[in-house]
């Protein structure tokens, strides 16, 4: 099996946000399935996620076990709370239930429209590596923040909250969002991108343990496409990418996972 740098395997990971229902989904995932086993991807080489919305994981779940396909799937947030009287929150042990493999916890929609605080986001990181899902933690700056505190600082004190109840060895994965490249078509650059991953890891290092920043793979999100990941992947620290809007078009975002075919381009 070829991995990426250090021994970690990309993960190429599809937000699919408020669009597709459970049937759209279950399409979906099929087709995405399909085309992947046509190309003769080797899911072992690059893990290939998708996150749907809360209705569609029983529907998705249904269909990966029956078929036996490859791809991993979880949840796009999750409460901090392991049950009770949170009305409309989900818990992690429900999605653990779903054969959920990951949760996106601190998404920069969720930080901005629903006003999470870096405290609520380490709560949900460590409820969610409590029940045994791998958190997708997510952080970023907003143009504000990178005019007035270059790019790296936002990040930086996001992460450092987002990890204080861990232990070193968690099981996470960290994925650096600029908000500005957030749906805006206009990506970072991959040198950008890795100047963060790069502080990022050294978070990690600090927070847990030496080991568990190696082992850790740091995701690339912002505009990511078919025509710029072979850039970010070239990167020694961006270990795949969070998908948005491409991750809803099944050849682009298949086409995103096989970067290997296009990275040398
Ligand atoms: C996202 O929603 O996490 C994201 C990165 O979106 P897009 O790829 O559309 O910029």
């Amino acid at each position: 099996m070829t991995t990426g740098t250090a021994g970690r395997v990309p993960l190429i990971a599809g937000n699919w946000k408020m669009n597709l229902d459970h049937l759209q989904s279950i399409a979906f995932v099929q087709k995405l399935a399909w085309n992947l086993k046509d190309a003769r991807h080797d899911f072992g080489d690059v893990e290939v996620a998708v996150f749907p919305p809360f209705t569609d994981l029983r529907s998705v779940q249904t269909l990966v076990s029956a078929d036996r396909l490859p791809i991993t799937y979880g949840g796009q947030d999750v409460s901090a709370h392991a049950s009770g009287a949170y009305t409309g929150e989900i818990s992690a042990a429900f999605l653990k239930a779903l054969d959920c493999r990951y949760v996106i916890i601190g998404h920069s929609e969720r930080r901005t429209l629903h006003n999470e605080s870096d405290e609520q986001v380490a709560a949900k990181v460590g409820a969610a590596v409590g029940s045994g899902l791998i958190p997708v933690i997510c952080v970023g700056e907003s143009a504000e923040d990178l005019e007035a505190h270059g790019p790296s600082a936002v990040p930086v004190a996001q992460l450092r909250t987002a990890l204080s109840e861990l232990k070193p060895g968690a099981d996470i994965v960290v994925a650096y969002e600029p908000v500005w490249a957030i749906g805006s078509g206009q990506a970072a650059t991959p040198e950008q991108a890795e100047q963060v991953a790069s502080a990022l890891r050294t978070v990690i290092a600090e927070s847990l343990d030496a080991d568990t920043a190696a082992r850790t793979r740091i995701l690339y999100g912002g505009s990511v496409k078919a025509a710029n990941i072979a850039g970010f992947m070239r990167q020694p620290n961006i270990d795949g990418a969070l998908v948005g809007g491409a991750s809803l078009d099944i050849a682009e975002f298949s086409s995103i996972s096989r970067f290997r075919s296009h990275v040398g381009t």
